[in-house]
């Protein structure tokens, strides 16, 4: 007989947001950006999510993206794994086991 707990596991560390890559302007009237119309710096790296109820940005180097990158899909296969169980939960929900027997 089955004890009803259900085990859910992340295939890696885990991290919600996302990430994105910006170019920027630096501001700085002797720089190339300031005559170039076309060239920017960057790309710089952040990531954007919620962090205690709020929005949040951080500015990260490309190694911490790639590795935000990896746990954000990480996070998203747990995700997915979640909305199967839930559904598989519907599936064989109270009512539909009484309506079997
Ligand atoms: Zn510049």
């Amino acid at each position: 007989m089955s004890s009803g707990k259900v085990i859910i596991t992340s295939p890696g560390p885990i991290l919600p947001g996302t990430v994105s890559t910006v170019h920027a302007k630096c501001g700085k009237p002797t720089c190339r950006c300031s005559h170039d119309r076309k060239y920017l710096h960057g790309p710089y790296y952040r990531w954007t999510g919620w962090i205690n109820g709020r929005p949040t940005t951080k500015t990260i180097s490309e190694e911490i993206a790639r590795d935000c990158h990896k746990r954000i899909e990480n996070y998203k296969e747990l995700q997915r794994k979640i909305d199967q169980t839930v559904a598989n939960a519907l599936d064989q929900a109270p009512w539909m086991q009484a309506r079997n027997k």
